[in-house]
């Protein structure tokens, strides 16, 4: 009985971890970028990612799509390693990306952007589909529907026919978004999705991410600089430093977190001490101020 209890205590906190990453580290030659990191992504849950510029957070997410190579340690996605999951079938898992430099055709229409993240959970063959089979026009349907969807969720319709680069920057990274989305993924990785907007753009972001949390039951993994809005939105943060976990835990023990402060400080004296490597992130440095996403201790 009490072997069976601790059996199914232990099924169910392994099913809580969407995603683990169990001391993964990363050498560019001489630059240690990520240093034995361990952390869990639980289902169901927004957990951020943060740190000041350099500290790995990319790179770990670089990591997470395959772009590239882990020395040591491993990622386990739904509990199967993804070490031998080449890039192109990373967002078949369930993993969906966007990117802080905008990974959209610019020259081609929104409603062709998302449904290139449609067609990644495409199902039919290269013969199937150059032949034209009914089950090939079949699915193409079904795409195209699930692209309509999503762009009515994210108020893309209106734009469906516009070709991207000529749409306003938030609404380029809604699109980037959009084709993140058609993938239909389980987990969904935001790097920077802050960066560049406006106040209401911040404000309309903060309530998508929890509504991808609470109504299409996406796990989300946001990394990002603007802290009012990680703060706000997250379950759960890590904080990276130079390549290492400094810290993990809920937004109000982060904001209080004596090695977080000041790794944040830390990097704004550097900053005021050589102005030329100013981060032109200025919210990088809203640490603690609140907003209007802000839980400030
Ligand atoms: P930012 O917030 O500025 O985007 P970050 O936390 O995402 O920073 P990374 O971009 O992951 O940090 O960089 C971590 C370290 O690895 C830095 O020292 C960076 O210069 C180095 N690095 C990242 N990618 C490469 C690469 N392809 N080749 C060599 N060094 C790299």
């Amino acid at each position: 009985m009490a072997n069976g209890l601790t059996m199914d205590l232990a099924a169910s906190s392994e099913s809580l971890a969407l995603m683990s990453v169990l001391g993964v580290t990363v050498r560019f030659g001489g630059i240690l970028a990520l240093d034995g990191i361990e952390f869990d992504v639980a289902r169901g849950q927004i957990c951020g990612l943060i740190g000041p510029n350099g500290a790995g957070k990319t790179t770990l997410f670089n990591c997470m799509n395959r772009l590239y190579h882990y020395q040591s340690g491993d990622i386990l996605f739904e509990g199967q390693s993804i070490k031998a999951t080449p890039t192109h079938q990373v967002a078949r898992l369930g993993m969906g990306r966007t990117f802080q430099n905008l990974a959209i055709f610019r020259s081609m229409p929104v409603r062709d952007n998302v449904l290139v993240g449609a067609h990644s959970r495409s199902f039919c063959g290269f013969l199937s589909s150059a032949l034209r089979l009914p089950r090939v026009q079949a699915e193409e349907r079904r795409l195209r529907e699930r692209a309509d969807e999503i762009m009515d969720y994210l108020g893309l319709s209106p734009f469906r026919d516009r070709l991207v680069g000529d749409l306003p920057f938030g609404t380029q990274k809604r699109v980037e978004l959009g084709r993140a989305l058609a993938a239909d993924p389980k987990l969904l990785m935001l790097d920077e999705p802050a960066a560049g907007l406006n106040h209401e753009e911040l404000d309309a972001l903060a309530q998508l991410i929890r509504d991808l949390r609470d109504r299409l039951k996406i796990t989300v993994l946001l990394v990002e600089h603007h802290m009012s809005l990680v703060m706000g939105v997250s379950d759960h943060i890590v904080v990276l430093n130079f390549g290492r976990k400094i810290a993990e835990g809920p937004p109000g023990l982060i904001q209080s977190h004596p090695d977080v402060i000041e790794a944040y400080l830390g990097a704004q004296s550097a900053r005021t001490a050589h102005p030329q490597a100013a981060d032109p992130r200025p919210a990088a440095l809203d640490y603690g101020t609140g907003g209007s996403h802000g839980q400030v201790a």
